[in-house]
């Protein structure tokens, strides 16, 4: 806990003081553009490689990137979707998943998941993944098969996504926009899914 407790007497010394009325403005209120649903993972810092700053990104995380349509209960990704878009409007919903997913390696050994029964019941929300595998992509090396099931993960959690009530509402009123992402950790690299052309895209081209 020391490291971050030092690392918030930094922010208090060096941080605030700065950014003060960027705050100052933030206390009270809040018009994110933009709702990021991504995997929990630790090496996923959306405002890093976004270069967004505080009040920019409305987030939500979970294991997987997931967004559920089958469960009859309430669940915190589509709960924190149907506030975004309803209450705060955000304009786009961007949903990213990463290399090296913990949650689609799951998929691939679900013995392991044995002992967890939360984590094995919200993991089988991935299972559609593997009906949209994505071409294995040679850059990909030996993780091309697992890379091309975290991409058609995202493929299949997008199409959840379309299909939240709340969204496919503000789509037809033509005020929101949804976005597949594929984030590589190794490269840095960001490719989106091209919906015409079905198949993932240099976000940035070279
Ligand atoms: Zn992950």
């Amino acid at each position: 806990m020391e490291r971050l407790i030092e690392g918030h007497k930094k922010f208090l010394a060096e941080v605030f003081p700065r950014r003060r009325n960027q705050f100052h403005l933030l206390a009270e209120s809040q018009a994110p553009e933009w709702l990021f649903i991504t995997c929990s993972d630790s090496r996923i810092v959306p405002d890093l490689i976004l270069g967004t700053e505080p009040g920019d990104l409305f987030i939500s995380r979970s294991i997987g990137n997931i967004v559920p349509v089958s469960m009859s209960d309430v669940d915190g990704v589509t709960a924190t979707i149907e506030y975004a878009v309803d209450v705060l409007k955000v304009k786009h919903v961007i949903l990213c998943g990463h290399s090296d997913c913990g949650a689609l390696k799951a998929a691939l050994d679900r013995p392991k998941l044995e002992k967890l029964p939360k984590a094995s019941r919200w993991l089988h929300h991935v299972e559609a993944a593997f009906s949209h595998r994505q071409p294995l992509n040679p850059e990909d090396g030996a993780h091309a098969e697992l890379a091309s099931l975290i991409r058609g993960n995202v493929v299949a959690q997008l199409l959840n996504l379309r299909a939240q009530p709340s969204v496919a509402r503000a789509m037809m009123e033509g005020r929101l926009a949804v976005h597949g992402w594929y984030y590589e950790i190794l490269s840095g690299r960001i490719e989106r899914f091209d919906e015409d052309a079905r198949r993932f895209v240099a976000l940035v081209e070279e």
